[in-house]
């Protein structure tokens, strides 16, 4: 009786093993099915050795090529799935957020110019004042030479990104949020904006016939825009200066001006900006002859002896004379 059941445990044992056996070889037995026989002397492949060049893996077939258990044509099938549904789903779809911000900001800007209304602007002579462009890199004495000029050629002074940080300013201002991520990344705040408060600040100064408006176009668009909307400028002056006399201008001015923007990071966004957008804008104002260059180069005093200078001849030419028949000023700093 013992006996018996010590042979039953045995063989009870030996069929778990049987089984456990079956467990083990099943795969193998399987892959060979489906693979050819790989030599008896190879070592098994496991997941860490599949794949790589060792003769028992590679004359083990199909399996043996697997990279981390997966064919690399199906790999290459889902990349390239992958890669094509970034294209045609992923990319248009940010395309089109983007799209729709930029759309959602202009909306924003249409409502801009809203204090005089249109009949007003209608009727304001935008034509007949001699507005000069003033431009330059970040830095470059934009404002500082049109402070001056301010007083010696009797112009009204515009600095758009001082009406533009007024307005962020403004507590009941919609676009104050708008503005402060523009500036403060070194971008282009949408035309709209900036056209309706330059626009805006000229019919202020009813009886001023001469604006400069520093700082602004700031690329081709706006350029554009603003010659559609308002009108031509007669004149630009550039003031040209080398980026590392800019940087060191902006840091030396970002001591004290607390402007967000007077920063290494904010600096560099802008001179990426100037580069791609706003020189183009001094090219194409230069193919219309319209460009005085004034180097930024020398004493405070002789950049604005050169650029008096040119200011002279100009009026000359136009056939107005020099001196100021009004002043006023709208901008404050450079
Ligand atoms: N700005 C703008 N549009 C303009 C003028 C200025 O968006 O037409 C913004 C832009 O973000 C720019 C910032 O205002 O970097 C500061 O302009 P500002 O003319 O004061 O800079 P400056 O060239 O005098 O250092
Ligand atoms: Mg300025």
């Amino acid at each position: 009786m013992l006996a018996s059941f010590r042979n039953t445990k045995v063989m009870l044992r030996s069929a778990q093993q049987v089984r456990a056996a079956t467990a083990l070889t099943k795969p193998i037995l399987a892959s060979r099915l489906y693979s050819s026989p790989a030599p008896q002397s190879s070592p098994k492949p496991n997941q860490f050795t599949m794949g790589q060049s060792s003769g028992g893996g590679k004359k083990g077939g199909g399996r043996s090529n697997l990279i981390f258990g997966f064919h690399p044509f199906a790999i290459f099938a889902s990349l390239t799935l992958l890669g094509s549904g970034y294209l045609m789903i992923v990319k248009p779809f940010l395309q089109w957020t983007d799209k729709q911000k930029e759309e959602r900001d202009d909306k924003k800007a249409e409502v801009e110019g809203a204090s005089y209304t249109a009949e007003q602007i209608a009727a304001f002579p935008f034509d007949k004042k001699t507005v000069v462009f003033v431009l330059g890199g970040p830095g470059s004495g934009k404002g500082t030479n049109s402070a001056r000029l301010v007083s010696d050629f009797g112009f009204v002074h515009l600095s758009a990104g001082d009406l533009l940080r007024e307005e962020q300013k403004r507590p009941v201002s919609q676009y104050g949020e708008l503005i402060a991520h523009y500036i403060r990344e070194g971008l282009i705040v949408p035309h709209e904006i900036t056209i309706g408060l330059l626009r805006n600040a000229m019919m202020d100064h009813p009886e001023s016939d001469r604006f400069l408006i520093d700082g602004f176009p700031r690329n081709l668009v706006q350029a554009k825009a603003f010659e559609d909307t308002v009108c031509k400028a007669k004149k630009v002056l550039y003031f040209e200066c080398p980026e590392s006399i800019l940087l060191e201008r902006l840091l030396d001015r970002g001591k004290t001006s607390g402007r967000s923007d007077d920063n290494i990071e904010s600096i560099k966004k802008r001179f990426r900006t100037y580069v791609n957008d706003s020189k183009p804008v001094i090219d194409a104002f230069a193919e219309q002859g319209k460009v005085i260059t004034i180097s930024c180069q020398g004493t405070m005093d002789a950049v604005y002896k050169n650029t008096e200078e040119h200011m002279n001849k100009f009026f000359k030419e136009i056939g107005q004379e020099p001196t100021p028949s009004a002043s006023a000023s709208a901008g404050k700093k450079d």
